[in-house]
């Protein structure tokens, strides 16, 4: 019973950013539970390693290059995909990048880049897969969102209304695509150790000490943290499951 809940053969995934960071943490996960894995990010050396990574587990897995910020090349995803699948069951929108700026600081361009990359790609790829699910009887899109999603903070303007957009966004989602047999969820991270907060880590002063302070699991999170929410969130396990944000943070955002 527990292992058929949330056993993954014959689905397949497009993980957007799955070639590094979080995003492979949970496209290890869903590998690991039996899916085959459409990586899909901008540089293609990356994703064909993440790729190689995922086929090791036993499932078919391939690399897509693809900006997400742009309709045509997320259409043209999204039928490499079914070309070589013959489904999507499960979307994990997970590109992001952050400009960590104040306000007064930040350039137009800058805000509309940050908002394209993790805001606009949600709703392009989810659009661009709707079908599909639909087709196959259901589906699971899961978005990453972050503790931006629920706090402020001075350096990331453009970033944390993004992260709030993509809960209301999901919820919306969620209510839109309940009657297809398809679950929208969200995932707040906490502070994880990937490329983009090394560079945090460097850019703001006293971030690593902070965060471990205010931790109750007292340390940083890992890409490994992911594989079993996202197994979660794709699988049956989660069917009466939608709209939800679900923080993955070792406590961070309950702490008083
Ligand atoms: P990484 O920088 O390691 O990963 C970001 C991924 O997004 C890369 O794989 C990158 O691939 C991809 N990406 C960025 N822009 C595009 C684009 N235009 N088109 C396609 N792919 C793109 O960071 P993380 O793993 O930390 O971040 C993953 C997600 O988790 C992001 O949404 C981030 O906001 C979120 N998050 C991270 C937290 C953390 O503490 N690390 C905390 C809260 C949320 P490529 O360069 O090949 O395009």
């Amino acid at each position: 019973m527990a292992t058929k809940l949330f056993d993954l053969k014959g689905k397949a995934a497009v993980v957007t950013g799955g070639n590094g960071g979080i995003g492979l943490g949970m496209a290890r996960g869903l590998a690991e539970a039996g899916a085959d894995i459409a990586v899909v990010g901008r540089n293609q050396e990356k994703s064909k390693q993440a790729a190689a990574d995922l086929a090791g587990r036993g499932v078919r897995a391939i690399a897509i290059e693809a900006d997400v910020t742009d309709n045509t090349a997320v259409a043209a995803m999204t039928e490499r995909v079914i070309g070589e699948f013959g489904r999507i069951d499960i979307l994990v929108n997970n590109a992001g990048i952050n400009i960590r700026k104040p306000p007064h600081q930040l350039e137009p361009a800058e805000w509309d880049s940050v908002i394209s990359t993790n805001l606009t790609s949600a709703f392009l790829c989810s659009k661009a897969v709707h079908g599909a699910m639909k087709k196959g009887g259901g589906g699971k899109i899961i978005n990453i969102g972050s503790m931006m999603s629920i706090f402020g903070a001075s350096f990331t303007p453009a970033y944390a209304a993004s992260k709030g957009g993509i809960v209301q966004f999901t919820r919306s989602c969620a209510c839109a695509w309940a009657p297809d047999n398809i679950q929208a969820n969200a995932i707040l991270p906490g502070w994880i150790d990937t490329d983009l907060t090394r560079r945090a880590r460097q850019e703001v002063g006293g971030l690593n000490e902070r965060v471990l302070a205010r931790t109750p699991a007292a340390r940083w999170g890992e890409i490994g943290d992911f594989a079993g929410i996202a197994v979660f969130l794709a699988s049956s396990a989660s069917d009466f499951v939608t709209g939800a944000a679900i923080p993955v943070d070792g406590g961070f955002s309950i702490q008083g």
